[in-house]
């Protein structure tokens, strides 16, 4: 079998097929830095770590672009409310700039943590405007777009496609709809591809272009980026299903309507949401949770990796604390398993190699097959992962190729697992016991810190400092580490 994924483009799956299999292009939607990224966007990265790993591991060469949205992005999709990094740093009483470089610095301290490995082109919208610019130039001359109220708008009635990758039908739209939006707009689902002052007044990032001092749209840096590292059609575009119906529609318009060429993205892959009890998560109100916050509640980065791992993408995925709990014990279990393991092997081996003897009879090498099979299955993780239990927990497996087949699974789940047996080997890592204990002190003194219980937070800090540990407290938490 081969890979096969779910193009939401067609709602159907498909083998994979790419340009060139040394140097597939991929593209997903980074993050917007107005905020800290709360779980349910690192949903979407793990997602996008696990397409990158799989794709890896099957032997493609993969170019992984993302952007850093640092301006543009409105509070509504459909260009309604305030810029969202504009309305951030008046809140806060800072600059533009300075939000971004802050939140972006959290945003890859978040990744580097859930191992969600860096892209090879990261961009930012700012470093970009050029590329709008020129982009948007084509498009116009493309005779797609209009001017109203000193912003240039893309005409959707132009483009025959639109609306194919969200199912929308443009006689449908048109009579649903609404009005008062924005006045300027032809149709609703018109959008700007660039703003003047006209929007407003003052602007704290505005470019000089062909239709006025302003700045762009949203959906066009996505475009420009995409193209412009990738070029004008490439593999697979990934973002959070909230994307499909705007602003992947609108990205899917523009491009097609600056290059001609259809279609711009072969395969477009989306993750489902991760919800909370009380619903929807969402940066913009303020109330959701971080990673950080999960730390602070004694869990750990790869606890949160584990339980994502175990839903499927395309599945919603209900998070709840108990939950959590769940894929704690569970990582625990397996670390514990590959820890017996290292202790039975004579000498931690590397991961499997291709073709290696495999003298459990071949069982080693089938929990590899099936695994495979899994991730080739539309990146089926929860399947992939019962595989790696079935190994570890099989007896017929030597510890030493149950162990070299467990790496070559964990190039894909990033759960550290040779990092802990070696650790174990060599007996210079921290116990599991005593890094729990730090960490329940740590979220112990966070507690007290919240309820304004000073002097226990600092009886805990000097506890810990007796036994060897400092705390550093810093925007983003408590981090702790051996003196
Ligand atoms: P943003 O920073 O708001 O632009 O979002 C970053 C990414 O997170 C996008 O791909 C979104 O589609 C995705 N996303 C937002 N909320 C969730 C959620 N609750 N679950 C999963 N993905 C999400
Ligand atoms: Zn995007």
């Amino acid at each position: 079998m081969a890979l096969t994924l779910f193009n939401t483009l067609g709602r159907r799956l498909e083998p994979f097929q790419p340009f060139n299999p040394d140097k597939v292009g991929f593209y997903g939607c980074g993050p917007t830095v107005y905020n800290y990224a709360h779980i349910g966007n690192l949903r979407a990265y793990v997602t996008h770590d696990l397409l990158v790993k799989t794709l890896k591991y099957l032997g493609y060469g993969v170019n992984h672009v993302m952007n850093v949205t640092d301006v543009g992005h409105l509070s509504g999709d459909d260009d309604s409310g305030d810029d969202k990094m504009v309305k951030s740093a008046a809140e806060r009483g800072k600059s533009v700039l300075e939000i971004a470089e802050f939140y972006t610095r959290a945003f890859f301290d978040d990744l580097d943590r859930m191992n969600i490995a860096r892209p090879q082109v990261v961009s930012k919208a700012t470093e970009h405007i050029f590329d709008m610019i020129e982009l948007i130039k084509r498009i116009e001359k493309a005779g797609f777009t209009y001017e109203a109220g000193g912003n240039l708008y893309f005409d959707i009635s132009r483009f025959p496609h639109y609306g194919e990758l969200a199912l929308l039908r443009l006689d449908e739209l048109r009579a649903g709809a609404r009005t008062g939006v924005d006045e300027n707009k032809r149709n609703p689902q018109d959008f700007v591809l660039w703003f003047t002052k006209s929007k407003f007044e003052n602007q704290a990032l505005s470019w000089d272009s062909p239709w006025g001092r302003g700045y762009p749209g949203w959906h066009i840096e996505c475009s420009a980026m995409s193209i412009k590292y990738l070029g004008e059609q490439f593999d697979i575009h990934a973002g959070g299903i909230d994307h499909v119906p705007i602003h992947h529609t609108n990205e899917i318009a523009q491009s097609e309507a600056a290059t001609g060429k259809h279609p711009w993205v072969r395969y477009w892959v989306h993750n489902e949401f991760l919800v909370m009890d009380k619903g929807k998560m969402s940066k913009s109100s303020g109330s959701f949770l971080t990673l950080q916050s999960l730390i602070d509640e004694g869990y750990g980065a790869l606890d949160y990796r584990y339980f994502l791992l175990g839903g499927h993408y395309r599945s919603q995925l209900q998070f709840s604390f108990e939950a959590l709990d769940g894929a704690r014990n569970a990582r625990r279990s397996l670390l514990d398993r590959v820890k017996a393991l290292s202790d039975q092997a004579e000498a931690i081996p590397g991961a499997f190699p291709a073709g290696a003897e495999d003298k459990s009879g071949g069982e080693a090498q089938k929990t590899l097959d099936n695994f495979r099979a899994a991730l080739e299955d539309d990146l089926s993780s929860p399947r992939a992962l019962a595989e790696l239990w079935s190994l570890v927990r099989n007896p017929r497996i030597r510890a030493g190729d149950a162990l070299a087949a467990a790496f070559t699974m964990d190039s894909v789940f990033s759960l550290d697992l040779r990092k802990t047996a070696l650790e174990r080997k060599e007996g210079s890592g921290e116990s599991e016991e005593s890094v729990r204990e730090i960490e329940r002190l740590v979220a112990e003194r966070a507690a007290a810190k919240k309820v304004k219980d000073f002097s226990t937070a600092d009886r805990i800090r000097d506890e810990l400092k007796e036994k060897g540990i400092a705390l550093e407290d810093g925007p983003g938490g408590t981090v702790w580490k051996r003196l």
